[in-house]
């Protein structure tokens, strides 16, 4: 049954526990292995019937979300009408409260908000998979936001499979001044392994991206020690050289009792993992002393992807 409107979905952050970033792929893409980890910081996408597809946005970052069809949320309103020979005409509007271009996947969370609000407005009822293959198509982070939880990611990071934990997860995170390019930091990645192979360097030879074992078992087990002790990025290193100011950001959230750090996806956010909510408010104090970063955010998590806000 159509929905006369509005639909509110509240959409996750993430935050990749794991990076391992293989070569790059014939179709430009790299091959990955990720552990996504959804925060608990949200997103809201309300859906309305409209004339026109139309696109509006509110939330201090507010002003740094596309208005126009480049919008991850639009396109997702787009290729589901599309599919299902609908005209997408909705009014989305985006309460934005996740960084914008912050390496925690916003956009795409925007975007599987989208899809589920659209088909909940328009009555389709496509089944999970369905809006998987949509959101697939869509962008590589946007099928974990449907999911939520805590899943493994291959391929570009669209094939998941859920990862089994236990227990909740004390986060931190440092909210750059800026933001990060995405393609960039790939590309920033490429040039450092292409420079490290030129240099004969051990660090050469991209090995095939494999989920970590310690990391696996930290989260079946519960462990935010061991979790704290597995965290790794691939990207950090680009990430750290196009933003080397991010160095003194994670060295700070270390001084102030840290589990384990890491940059948050392409960053800038940096993501600091803490034993328990105390720690986590003596991490946010060090970090908000430190000066480094531009706001401070706390958050814990796994929690589940789109979801509709009962009206
Ligand atoms: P990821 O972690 O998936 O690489 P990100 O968190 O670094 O992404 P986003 O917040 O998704 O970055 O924004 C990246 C760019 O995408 C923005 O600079 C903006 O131009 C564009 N964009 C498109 N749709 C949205 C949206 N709904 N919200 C925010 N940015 C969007």
């Amino acid at each position: 049954m159509p929905s006369s409107g509005p639909v509110t979905v509240r959409v996750p952050a993430k935050v990749n526990v794991q990076l391992a970033v293989g070569g790059r792929r014939d179709d430009g893409f790299h091959g990955l292995a990720t552990v996504f980890f959804a925060v608990g910081l949200f997103d809201e996408v309300t859906v309305t019937p409209a004339e026109t597809l139309r696109i509006t946005a509110s939330g201090p970052d507010a002003h740094q979300v596309p208005l126009d069809g480049s919008n991850l949320a639009a396109k997702a309103a787009r290729i589901l009408a599309q599919r299902y020979g609908l005209e997408p005409n909705v009014h989305l509007h985006i309460a934005k409260d996740i960084p914008v271009a912050g390496g925690m996947a916003g956009g795409s969370a925007d975007a599987a908000a989208a899809l589920v609000g659209c088909d909940a407005l328009w009555g389709i009822g496509a089944g999970r998979p369905e809006l998987l293959g949509l959101a697939g198509e869509l962008g590589s982070d946007v099928p974990f936001g449907l999911v939520g939880g805590v899943a493994l990611g291959r391929g570009r990071g669209e094939l998941l499979t859920p990862v089994e934990t236990v227990g909740e997860y004390h986060w931190v995170f440092a909210v750059a001044e800026g933001g990060l390019s995405t393609p960039e930091v790939y590309r920033e990645c490429d040039r450092l392994r292409e420079a490290a192979a030129a240099g004969g360097s051990h660090a050469a030879a991209v090995p095939v991206p494999e989920p970590s074992q310690e990391l696996l078992e930290a989260l079946a087990d519960g462990d935010p020690v061991a979790l704290g002790a597995a965290l790794f990025n691939d990207l950090q290193p680009a990430a750290l050289q196009l933003r080397p100011d991010l160095a003194d950001t994670l060295r700070a959230g270390t001084e102030g009792g840290a589990l384990g750090s890491l940059v948050s996806g392409s960053g800038p956010t940096c993501a600091f993992l803490a034993k328990d909510a105390e720690a986590a408010e003596a991490v946010a104090e060090g970090l908000l002393r430190s000066g480094t970063c531009r706001s401070v955010r706390r958050a814990t998590g796994p929690v589940p992807g789109a979801t509709v806000v009962p009206g």
